[in-house]
């Protein structure tokens, strides 16, 4: 039987940290992505649509970001752990689909990166594992807020 599920995630902005996408450090960004692990959005939205998928509940169930062990950890890591979660379910990941919605920087030249360090976490193809890009034509949705706040323009 071939089951799918969705992942959403979302982090704050935030000036000094590292941005990191789907396993891929982003160089030069102006701001990094707030969490208690690495703030790996991408990787986080792919782990909830494999557990969820495998009806494993979320990651924050099994990943809670009040726990000392996750604080700055490689959301890869986790990737690799819901993985063997979702194969000791009985269940084995056979595509990944996933879109990342961010105003700057550009993050295609990084897509070949993500694309690779995510299937192989996953244990797939990079065929296998796609990652889309998109922007929210700076209306609110995407971040503009903390975008404009990081680069001191006031907001809309
Ligand atoms: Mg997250």
């Amino acid at each position: 039987m071939t089951r799918s599920g969705i992942g959403f995630d979302s982090h704050r902005l935030e000036a000094g940290r590292r941005l990191v996408l789907g396993g891929v450090e982003i160089e030069d960004a102006e701001a990094g992505l707030a969490g208690h692990s690495d703030a790996d959005v991408l990787t986080h939205a792919v782990i909830d649509a494999l557990l969820g998928a495998a009806g494993l509940g979320d990651i924050g169930q099994h990943f809670p970001d009040t726990d000392e062990r996750w604080r700055d950890a490689d959301s890869l890591e986790l990737l690799r752990a819901a993985v063997a979660m979702v194969r000791e379910a009985g269940y084995a990941p056979a595509n990944v689909d996933a879109t990342v919605a961010c105003e700057a920087p550009k993050l295609a030249p990084f897509r070949d990166g993500m694309r690779a360090r995510l299937a192989e976490a996953a244990g797939l193809d990079p065929a296998a594992l796609n990652v889309k890009f998109t922007t929210g034509e700076r209306r609110r949705f995407v971040g503009l807020d903390e975008r404009r706040a990081t680069v001191g323009t006031p907001p809309l």
